[in-house]
Parts: structure tokens; C-alpha cells; sequence
């Protein structure tokens, strides 16, 4: 079977000419849009990611200030910043990065980032805002996979879809949103029973469990679709996603690459985040 490539590459290319406008029109009028990424690791994978962003923002127009707080950062530590952060009338939008340090889970610190600057959608009140259908900020990579889905003109609405992790920014959130497009959700997780069987028989398979080579052919039907959310390092340094591509090729109708899939459009839509955050502040 030919298996289409599902690229974000063009998706993205769109998003990001329409927040490059966005910006030069905020910064024609004021401070350019200014987003404060919180790191707080020394995970390689994470810090490739955290590059990815400060070039993207840097390419759009957007400030980009980067705080490294270290790998031993303690909770107390994060809070006081995402506190601080939130509170700074120059700080537009915050971004936590995972992983956080040993023993420090989302849930001790995303409630210190207020849900006006909240832009990867990761604080309570955002998750349940999303949860409860209401308007806020979504995590941009479960927007990124349903926008990169419809790119394609891939129908949603009716089709049997398992998410395979569920976690509070990638798969939970994936599910209301694929939920929210009247599609039938499955979310597997790493004590889901057979996960071969389950995912095979669903139409769509979006693998999200940070498993290098974790989906095979084995995992899904003939002419199924496949999403690959995994940003993963390989041991030779390089990045991969959680999908065995040689043996899903075979038989999935369409793929998404590692990289230039999620990805680019996870980006995009983060960037667009930040600039509806800063013309939100500006119009209050
Ligand atoms: P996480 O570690 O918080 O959660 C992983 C989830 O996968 C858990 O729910 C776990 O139950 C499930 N899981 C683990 N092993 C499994 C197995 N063997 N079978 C079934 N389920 C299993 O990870 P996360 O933060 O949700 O990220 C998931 C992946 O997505 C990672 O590779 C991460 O790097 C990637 N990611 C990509 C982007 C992007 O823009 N492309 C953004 C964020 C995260």
C-alpha cells in the first residue's frame, strides 16, 4: 500500500505567516509579544525542543526569554517563578517545559501559571475549561494532531480513534478534543491489556507514550490513519517518534513523519497562542 506522508510542514508554514502579521501589528502599536519558557531539565530531547521554540519565536517576531532554574529545581522554586511570571505585565504567556525534576509532577506547579498567559493549556483551570467545552488555551500538541488531521481531510466525526497515552498535556486533552469532533475515543495507557488488539481495531491510531518504536504493523488495520506524537532520542542522537515506520508502512492508508509532522504545527499553533495571549492583554 502506499502510505501518504501526513506532513505539518505546509500546515504550519500557514499558521505562522498569518502570527507573523499578527505580531508585526501588536509590535507597530507596543512591546513585541513576549513569552517566558520555563525549563527545568537537563533531558536531551527536551532541550532540542526548547531550541526548536526560541527560533520559531525569534523567526515570528516573538521576545522569547528563556529561565533555566536547573534540573534540581524545587517545587517551591517553579511556583515562585510561574508566580512571578504570571504577575509581570511584560511576560505575555508562560510555558512550562517537561520534564520536570525528579519527584516535581505538572500538577505540584501548573496551577502558579495564571490561565490568561497559560498558552500550552497545562493549569487547572485550562484543562477544565477544555474539559467543560468553554474557551481557553489548549495544549498545542493535542490541537496540533486534530489540526494536522483536518489538514488532510481526514474525517473525524464518527470514526473509532485510540489515543495511546494519558497524559495530562498530550493524550487526555487529545481525547476531549477528538471527543469534541463527535469522533469515538479509546485511550490506551501502559496498563492497557493487549494494546495490539485494542488499537487495531480503530480507525484512526495516535501514539503518544514517548515509546521509541512502540506502534508496529501489528498495532493497526489495513488502511488505518497514524499519527506519530513521540519526539523521542534515538541512541545515535537522533530524534524519533513511537511509530515502527518500516512495519506500519505496509499497511496504514496515511503516516505522520518524525520529524515534520506534529511537530512543526505543535510549534505554530504555540506561537499563535502567545499572540492571542499579548492582544488579549492589550485589549483588557
Ligand atoms: P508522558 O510520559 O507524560 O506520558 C506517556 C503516556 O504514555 C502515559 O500515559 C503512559 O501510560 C503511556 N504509555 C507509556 N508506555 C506505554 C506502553 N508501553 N503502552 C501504552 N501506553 C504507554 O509523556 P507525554 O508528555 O504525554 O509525551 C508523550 C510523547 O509525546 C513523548 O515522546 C513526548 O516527547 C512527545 N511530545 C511531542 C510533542 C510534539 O510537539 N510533537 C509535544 C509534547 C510531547
Amino acid at each position: 500500500m502506499d502510505t501518504v506522508s501526513l506532513s505539518g510542514k505546509e500546515l504550519a508554514a500557514a499558521i505562522n505567516a498569518d502570527t507573523k502579521a499578527r505580531t508585526a501589528a501588536l509590535a507597530a502599536d507596543g512591546p513585541a509579544p513576549q513569552l517566558a519558557l520555563i525549563v527545568a531539565n537537563d533531558d536531551p530531547a527536551s532541550s532540542w525542543y526548547v531550541n526548536s521554540l526560541r527560533k520559531a519565536a525569534e523567526r515570528l517576531g516573538i521576545g522569547c526569554d528563556t529561565v533555566d532554574l536547573g534540573a534540581d529545581a524545587s517545587v517551591d522554586a517553579l511556583r515562585a517563578e510561574l508566580a512571578a511570571r504570571s504577575a509581570d505585565p511584560a511576560t505575555d504567556a508562560i510555558m512550562l517545559q517537561t520534564p520536570l525534576p525528579a519527584g516535581v509532577t505538572l500538577d505540584d506547579v501548573s496551577s502558579s501559571i495564571t490561565s490568561t498567559k497559560d498558552v500550552d493549556g497545562v493549569s487547572p483551570l485550562s484543562l477544565g475549561l477544555l474539559a467543560s467545552n468553554l474557551d481557553g488555551f489548549v495544549p498545542a500538541t493535542s490541537e496540533a494532531v486534530v489540526e494536522l488531521l483536518k489538514h488532510h481531510e481526514i474525517p473525524l466525526a464518527g470514526r473509532h480513534i485510540a489515543v495511546v497515552g494519558r497524559s495530562n498535556i498530550v493524550g487526555k486533552p487529545l481525547a476531549q478534543l477528538l471527543l469534541a469532533e463527535n469522533a469515538t475515543v479509546t485511550v490506551c495507557h501502559s496498563r492497557t491489556t493487549d494494546l495490539p488488539s485494542v488499537t487495531a481495531a480503530t480507525d484512526i491510531v495516535v501514539a503518544a507514550a514517548g515509546r521509541i518504536g512502540l506502534v508496529t504493523g501489528k498495532h493497526i488495520r489495513e488502511g488505518a490513519i497514524v499519527i506519530d506524537v513521540g519526539t523521542n532520542e534515538a541512541p545515535d542522537g537522533k530524534i524519533v517518534g513511537d511509530v515502527d515506520a518500516d512495519s506500519v508502512r505496509d499497511k496504514a492508508a496515511a503516516l505522520s513523519p518524525v520529524p515534520g509532522g506534529v511537530g512543526p504545527v505543535t510549534t505554530a499553533l504555540l506561537m499563535r497562542h502567545v499572540v492571542t495571549a499579548a492582544e488579549n492583554a492589550r485589549r483588557a
